[in-house]
């Protein structure tokens, strides 16, 4: 097992790959970690490029990450977005912290002095040091918008909105009519990303968002065909335990686009290689053991193991079985 990629959202995707690295410093030591992380759910907020997972992952593996909050960094100060609200400006609904926000300048000014995504992707992470070749889905900004299904506040009924406003200031509570990728029509993705889905040993698609984080990586150009033509094995791991997503609000995207919150549907959702799907193999949850049977019956090699990553050996232990099987 020499190049293991994983295709990552937020939360899910780092504290998978934390003990994918735990697992492989003993199972093998000379394999390399690539980590294609999604971008959809990126913004602007008053002048500065926020990447909210590209950071989780990043803080994650790095050691900076506020492990209650899973995103942000910990014992944080909040003084300098008061201030920005003294001015009357600023983001209500959106929590930046005093040393996240350094993150977000340095990424900024990067980006602004000509460098891409990718290029200030790497030079932030000559600090943290995540132990993973760190990639951005694409370096074009495609951002995730979902379309309201009833007004609310300033928004009406068929207003898009981005993600990130549906998910952290309404917490995925209104109803929306489904999701739209929106970015440069020649957006394509970043260096480095088809690659190494093409030369890996294993691909790992880790207990991430199948919607918006890993539904919005398969949707770059490219990379769907790369999954489904590369000849390493394709793993996933269910985010949904005994039909209920197990951190966040990934019922609500599922419910969106007409798939059922349980282990099973979602591992039929990604199919089988076999049958034009993306998966070789699916890991759920041991209360989720009925499924297999159908898993089988789709094409789809299955096993179950308990998948709450609890801590660092329970993460570890869940990497361990996605190499067995
Ligand atoms: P986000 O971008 O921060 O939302 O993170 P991801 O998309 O990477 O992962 C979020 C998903 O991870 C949630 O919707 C859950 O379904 C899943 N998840 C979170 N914690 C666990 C866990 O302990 N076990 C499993 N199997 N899934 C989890
Ligand atoms: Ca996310």
């Amino acid at each position: 097992m020499r190049n293991v990629t994983v295709l990552a959202g937020g939360v899910g995707g780092a504290r998978f790959t934390r003990g994918l690295l735990a697992h492989l410093a003993t199972a093998a030591p000379d394999a390399a970690v690539t980590v294609i992380v999604n971008t959809g759910d990126d913004l602007w907020l008053d002048g500065l490029r926020i990447c909210p997972d590209l950071d989780t992952v990043m803080y994650t593996l790095g050691g900076g990450i506020n492990e209650e909050q899973g995103w942000g960094r910990p014992e944080e100060t909040r003084r300098a977005s008061s201030e920005i609200a003294a001015y009357g400006r600023g983001w209500s609904w959106f929590t930046l912290g005093d040393l996240d926000l350094a993150t977000h300048i340095v990424r900024t000014d990067l980006l602004r002095s000509g460098s891409t995504l990718s290029e200030a992707t790497e030079f932030l992470c000559r600090r943290w040091q995540p132990g993973v070749r760190l990639l951005p889905m694409s370096d074009h900004p495609i951002e995730t918008h979902v379309c309201l299904a009833e007004n609310i506040d300033e928004h009406a009924a068929g207003d898009y909105i981005h993600f990130e406003e549906w998910w952290v200031r309404y917490r995925a509570r209104v109803a929306v009519t489904g999701f739209e990728q929106r970015g440069p029509a020649d957006a394509v993705a970043a260096p480095g990303v088809l690659e190494a889905i093409q030369t890996a040993d294993l691909i790992v698609l880790p207990p991430s968002n199948p919607v918006v984080s890993i539904g919005t990586i398969l949707a770059v150009p490219g990379v769907r065909a790369a999954l489904r033509s590369t000849t390493a094995r394709v793993v996933g791991v269910s985010p949904i335990i005994g039909g209920a997503a197990v951190r966040g609000m990934a019922d609500a995207c599922l419910h969106t686009i007409g798939v059922e919150t349980s282990a099973l549907a979602v591992g039929l959702h990604y199919g089988s290689r076999s049958q034009g799907g993306v998966l070789d193999a699916w890991l759920v949850d041991e209360t989720d053991a009925a499924a297999l049977p159908a898993l089988a019956a789709a094409g789809i090699r299955s096993a179950a193991a308990p998948l709450w990553m609890t801590d660092l050996p329970t993460t570890t232990a869940i990497a361990a079985a996605v190499l067995a099987l």
